[in-house]
């Protein structure tokens, strides 16, 4: 397969301070930097991994973004899961091809993304129309519109109930995911896993009483704690500055009754 860029790819232009710019590529497109004019052109049919000059000699690397950096970039609703927290959500909740996954809320779709990624049929339930809607066209965009068959998202309040059945896995991003849980009795098929994002511990707090009370067993919370290192000759050290904190993600097993 031809991995050239075309028109109407995504393609991330990152300058010598190591800055990223998220691009669409068309045909006579212009990106205009504090350091001159990056011409599209110079890119269509170029390969993945190109570098470019602007119209005043600044070199751009360019690259198909990864879905980490996509997602850094993408237009947001709401604010999205950390790339750190998505990778643990992925392991922790177990997600495989076919799995069948409640997700909710759907946000801005940087954990669809993944959860698709990884073969997953997702359904989503999110309360509001427009961020509905904008988490498929960036699952659109990242992952192109044949994704979208495996993406089934409703405007619902999953507060309320969950209408679908049999699901392996469910994974909740939303302020009191507690409230989700006596639904997820019925609706998980025993063995299933809940994974819930939370920002603060005292939700986390809240959703572990409820998976306790609801018939899950094996429950755990964690942080992940990332911390980039300075690599350059002989001065080799952690980053001065870090991601302090994100969320928690507490998790449980449904157990047959
Ligand atoms: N995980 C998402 C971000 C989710 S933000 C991502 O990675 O992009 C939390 C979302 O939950 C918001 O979009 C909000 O509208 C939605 N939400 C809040 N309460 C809800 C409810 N009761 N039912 C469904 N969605 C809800």
């Amino acid at each position: 397969m031809d991995r050239s860029y075309q028109i109407g790819d995504q393609v991330l232009l990152i300058d010598t301070k190591r800055r990223q710019y998220l691009i669409t590529l068309e045909a006579g497109g212009e990106f205009h930097t504090h350091s001159g004019v990056v011409f599209h052109d110079r890119l269509i049919d170029a390969p993945d991994g190109t570098s470019v000059l602007s119209s005043s000699n600044s070199t751009y690397m360019s690259f198909r973004p990864s879905m980490a950096e996509y997602i850094k970039k993408m237009p947001r609703g709401a604010q999205v899961i950390y790339p750190k927290d998505i990778g643990a959500i992925m392991m922790i909740a177990d997600i495989f091809p076919e799995a069948k996954v409640f997700e909710t809320g759907v946000g801005s779709g940087a954990l669809s993304m993944s959860l698709l990624r990884s073969g997953a049929n997702v359904f989503g339930y999110e309360i509001r129309e427009d961020f509905a809607n904008r988490a498929q066209e960036n699952v659109k965009t990242m992952l192109g519109e044949s994704a979208l068959k495996k993406y089934n998202v409703k405007i619902r309040d999953s507060y309320q109930n969950i209408e679908e059945q049999d699901f392996d896995r469910a994974v909740l991003d939303l302020p009191e995911p507690w409230l989700v849980v006596p639904h997820l009795k019925d609706a998980l098929l025993s063995g299933g896993i809940v994974v819930a994002y939370t920002p603060s511990i005292k939700q986390a707090i809240k959703f572990r009483e409820a998976i306790a009370n609801n018939g899950f067993s094996l429950a755990e919370t964690i942080e992940v704690l990332h911390r980039g290192w300075h690599v350059d000759g002989e001065a080799v050290r952690p980053d001065h500055r870090m991601v302090a904190h994100t969320g928690f993600i507490s998790s449980g097993r449904l157990l047959y009754k």
